[in-house]
């Protein structure tokens, strides 16, 4: 277990402690959150692969050690799937943790700790996260894109999250066509030509392997293709690398130009583990929102996360405050 942060506050008597969970396909996050600061937080290794059913004594586990240093009023949890935050129900996993679906996790929460439990889609609470406690605050328009394992959007429109009827409404801005259905590439959700299927971690491998110079490429001595990967060999000019560094960020953009077409928004909030290859990525985008997307009234700002690695957390904490506040 690896501790990312402890700060120690005094208590009061109007405090309002919880528990935020961020499943990841291969690490849990975990924070005792009061009052919008995170007071301890730990990552947890997890594999999606086990499916969710065999990890929950991982998650009982982090919920007992948080709750031994503060009793939380409520747990959060944020999934990388459609959620139901009605039902506090997985609908759709997409390949990560199947066995979520269906599983009742309002009755596991009371049951096992004794709290009260929201749920809710990760993407959607790492934009929550960031508009009460990050780089927007008071901000009540704003698209968020996560970019990295895949592309995770969220949409809030004069300050109401978009969840639709379906709870899929804003989520999936990553599978918005960049290509046409005939000859786009696979994707993983069932479609073709998706953002995803050319801006996203899965994708690599293949993009970089399918090229007739991989073999002379520096990517071809990497132990794993990955962002990381990909960004020290596009530093070092290596043409193959630079080649799909420059296709990820042209997916990427016309995510961008779509997400700001779809939902209208003053702000558009950029996070995920490929945000620290800095403004390689983020000017770009930058400018083609500002030249591509059709807004007449100005020019859309483009962010990056204030807090990266806790934002979800803290989406889920803010949830908890606002249940309890009864908005
Ligand atoms: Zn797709």
């Amino acid at each position: 277990m690896k501790a990312i942060g402890l700060t120690i506050i005094p208590i009061k008597e109007d405090t309002m402690i919880t528990i935020s969970l961020d499943i990841g396909g291969a690490r849990l996050k975990s924070a005792l959150v009061e009052n919008g600061l995170v007071r301890e937080s730990a990552i947890v290794p997890m594999d999606s692969s086990n499916g969710l059913l065999a990890s929950l004594p991982i998650l009982e586990a982090e919920v007992l050690r948080l709750s031994s240093i503060q009793m939380p009023a409520m747990l959060g949890i944020a999934f990388p799937g459609l959620v139901n935050p009605v039902e506090k129900t997985v609908a759709s996993a997409n390949g990560k943790y199947t066995d979520a679906v269906g599983f009742a996790f309002e009755e596991w929460a009371m049951q096992t700790f004794g709290l009260p439990l929201i749920m809710e889609n990760d993407a959607n609470a790492a934009l929550l996260g960031e508009l009460a406690y990050g780089c927007a605050k008071n901000c009540d328009n704003a698209v968020m894109a996560i970019l990295g394992t895949g592309i995770g959007t969220a949409a809030m429109i004069e300050g109401k999250l978009l969840r639709g009827k379906h709870f899929q409404a804003g989520c999936l801005g990553g599978h918005f066509a960049i290509r046409s259905l005939s000859e786009g590439r696979d994707c993983t959700c069932g479609s073709r030509g998706c953002a995803e299927a050319y801006g996203s971690s899965w994708a690599l491998t293949q993009l970089a392997k399918e090229s007739p110079d991989f073999a002379t490429s520096g990517l071809a001595k990497a132990a794993s293709i990955n962002f990381r990967s990909l960004a020290k060999w596009d530093a070092q000019n290596d043409e193959l690398a630079i080649r799909i560094m420059n296709q990820c960020i042209d997916a990427w953009s016309a995510c961008a130009v779509n997400l700001v077409h779809a939902y209208d928004p003053d702000l558009l909030i950029l996070s995920g583990g490929v945000i620290h290859c800095g403004a390689r990525i983020t000017e770009p985008i930058r400018k083609a929102v500002a030249k591509y997307a059709w807004t007449p009234w100005g020019t859309v700002g483009v962010l990056i996360a204030k807090k990266p690695e806790h934002s979800v957390l803290l989406g889920l904490h803010k949830l908890c405050v606002s249940e309890t506040e009864g908005e």
